[in-house]
C-alpha cells in the first residue's frame, strides 16, 4: 500500500516540450491515463521504491552504488567454524558510470559502485537526502508504548494523554491509508499527478511564435495602411 504513497515527482526540463503536445484529455480515459503515468515512470519522472535507479540532470540513469561487506558467522562452538557470508549494500551514492570526474583522486569514472560521483549525481543524492529527512521523524508506536507499561511504573496521566493522541493519530493515518487506495482514488492521483506534470510544462514553456507574430503583424499592418491611404 505505502508504494502508492511514496512517489516522488521529478519533472524533466528535456522531457517539457514532449509534454506540451500531448492531448491533455487522454488522461481521462482509462486506458490513456495508464499510457501517460506508464510513460512517466519509465522516463524516470516518477520516482518510488519500485523504480531501478534514476535519471540524473545529464540525462543518465544513476544507480545506489553497492559494496561488498563479509558477515562472520560462527557455526559451531565446539569446532571453531566460521562462514563467511558475502553481502552488497548500497553505499548511499548515485553512479552513472560515464567517465565524466576530473578529479585527480579517481580514474575519471563516476562509480560503479563507490569513490568520488559527478555533479549531476551529486544532486540526486542531495535529493534523497532531503526526501528522507523528511520521512523519517519515526516515533514509538502506541502499542510499543503501552508494552512498555506492563512491567514498568503506573503512566502518569500525561503519558496516557500523549499515548490516546498517538492512537488516534495511527487510526487517522489507517484511515486516509485506505481512503486513497481505493481505485476511484488511485486513478484521481494518478490523474493529479499527469495534469500537473502537463501543467508544469506549460509554466516553463515560454512562447516564442506570439512575439514573433506580434512583431510580424506590425510592417503588414503599416503596409495594409499605405495601400489604404493610396488614391
Ligand atoms: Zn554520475
Ligand atoms: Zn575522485
Amino acid at each position: 500500500m505505502s508504494i502508492q504513497f511514496d512517489i516522488t515527482m521529478r519533472p524533466e526540463i528535456r522531457l517539457d516540450a514532449k509534454w506540451l503536445k500531448t492531448d491533455l484529455k487522454r488522461l481521462l480515459y482509462r486506458d490513456g491515463l495508464a499510457e501517460l503515468w506508464n510513460e512517466m515512470v519509465r522516463d524516470g519522472e516518477i520516482v518510488g521504491s519500485f523504480s531501478d535507479g534514476l535519471v540524473n540532470a545529464a540525462g543518465v540513469i544513476a544507480r545506489k552504488g553497492l559494496s561488498n561487506f563479509t558477515l562472520i558467522i560462527h557455526t559451531s562452538y565446539i569446532h571453531i567454524d566460521t562462514d563467511y557470508i558475502l553481502f552488497q549494500r548500497e553505499s548511499g551514492h548515485y553512479y552513472c558510470n560515464m567517465g565524466v570526474l576530473t578529479c585527480p583522486c579517481c580514474n575519471g569514472i563516476c562509480g560503479p559502485q563507490n569513490g568520488c560521483n559527478c555533479g549531476p549525481c551529486q544532486k540526486l543524492d542531495e535529493e534523497e537526502a532531503a526526501r528522507t529527512n523528511v520521512s523519517v521523524e519515526k516515533r514509538k508506536s502506541a502499542e510499543q508504548i503501552m508494552d512498555s507499561w506492563l512491567w514498568g511504573s503506573q503512566p502518569s496521566i500525561c503519558d496516557l494523554t500523549t499515548c490516546i493522541n498517538l492512537l488516534i493519530k495511527e487510526q487517522r493515518k489507517l484511515c486516509y491509508e485506505v481512503a486513497n487506495s481505493t481505485l476511484s482514488a488511485t486513478r484521481l492521483r494518478q490523474r493529479l499527478v499527469v495534469a500537473r506534470r502537463y501543467f508544469t510544462a506549460l509554466s516553463r514553456h515560454k512562447p516564442q511564435e506570439t512575439k514573433d507574430v506580434s512583431t510580424t503583424s506590425k510592417p503588414t499592418a503599416k503596409l495594409q495602411k499605405m495601400y489604404n491611404n493610396q488614391p
